[in-house]
């Protein structure tokens, strides 16, 4: 079968309203570019009607359009892996599925990777979101940028970006429990680059992140790119025990100077309040590493395929690692 030049790879979860609209103008602005295409639709399960909708876009272009369900909902960037692992195209370029990232705007990241980069990341300029999606994602930068300086991007939660197929590759074998897309190909970029992309409120539908999947996906990012926090709770850890060993010398000598004390509860009461918090604090965030070490040490499958819709092969079965394996034994023969 003949390749591809660029792979489009969205992950879906309860778009329903969003399916239709996106297909029109998804494929009229590739369809512009006069370059062979194919989209990777990847239904993260859905629940709602996303999965027959999904099924007919593909029967109506069939040679275009290919259609993986999982078997479950395994978050987004979980998903967006699922379509890597089955791209074929030299160019693989991701988005998100509500049309915040304007497909129109595609043309954009083509024309950079054709100037020789090997990733294109975009960044939002006019962003539509809502004030408090703003803080966060500003704070997230922020915190991104002190904490993980060797990742330079300036928008890392835009999902319209382009990566070369050697980097997504990359990604692929690099079969991490837990990640953040954007940031590892940025690891592995030579020549990376960024355009300024537009971004559109999102129209149909709901987002599916609430505050606790937001701050578990920031969680994510810190964690998997950085080992900061934890030598930060190192450097607290000792300036408190350089600071106390000035406090017991201080008390020693008050109880020889002025003998021994016996107000001062409701002090040692706020010192330890504040001792605990940070102890808590600190195990939370040894936590979620151990916890990402765990998931990765169990090896479990990180998301599985229940059927794949395309052309000349319209359904198989299959978890990621058969995957691997399959495509092994394709390398061979
Ligand atoms: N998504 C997914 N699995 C999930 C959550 C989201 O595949 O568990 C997809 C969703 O369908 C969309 C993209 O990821 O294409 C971004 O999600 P959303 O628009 O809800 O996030 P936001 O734009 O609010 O960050
Ligand atoms: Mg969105």
């Amino acid at each position: 079968m003949k390749k591809p030049y660029i792979s489009v790879v969205i992950p879906v979860y309860n778009e329903q309203e969003c399916l239709e609209t996106l297909y029109q103008r998804l494929t009229s602005s590739l369809d512009k570019l006069e370059k062979d295409y194919e989209v990777i639709l990847v239904n993260d399960g859905s629940q709602d009607n996303s999965t027959a909708i999904l099924d007919e876009l593909h029967a109506r272009r069939p040679e275009r359009i290919r259609v993986i369900h999982l078997n479950g909902n395994f978050g987004q960037h979980m998903a967006i892996m699922a379509g890597f692992e089955n791209v074929r195209g030299e160019i693989v370029i991701t988005l998100d599925a509500d049309l915040q990232n304007p497909p129109e705007e595609i043309y954009k990241l083509v024309d950079k990777m054709d100037q020789g980069h090997d990733v294109v990341g975009g960044y939002r300029m006019n962003r539509k979101d809502s004030a408090w999606r703003l803080f966060v994602s500003k704070a997230h930068n922020k915190l991104r940028e002190r904490i993980a300086p060797q990742l330079k991007m300036k928008d890392e939660g835009c999902m319209l970006r382009a990566y070369r197929r050697n980097i997504v590759d990359l990604m692929v074998s690099c079969n991490e429990a837990s990640t953040f897309i954007p940031a590892l190909a940025m690891s592995y970029a030579a020549n990376p680059a960024e355009v300024g992309v537009a971004h559109e409120a999102r129209e149909l539908g709901t987002s599916s992140y609430n505050f606790f999947k937001l701050i578990r996906y920031n969680f994510d990012l810190v964690t998997n790119f950085s080992l900061v926090p934890l030598q930060f709770i190192s450097f607290i850890g000792i300036t408190i025990s350089i600071a106390s060993l000035f406090f017991v010398v201080y008390l020693f000598m008050r109880r020889i100077i002025i003998g021994p004390e016996a107000q001062g509860v409701f002090t040692l009461f706020a010192i330890q309040f504040f001792l605990i918090g940070i102890i808590l604090l600190a195990l939370g965030i040894i936590g979620e590493y151990i916890g990402r070490i765990y998931q990765q040490v169990r090896e479990r499958p990180r998301y599985v395929i229940r059927e794949i819709k395309q052309q000349n092969n319209s359904s198989q079965h299959q978890t990621s690692t058969s995957v691997m394996q399959q495509k092994e034994k394709e390398y061979v023969s």
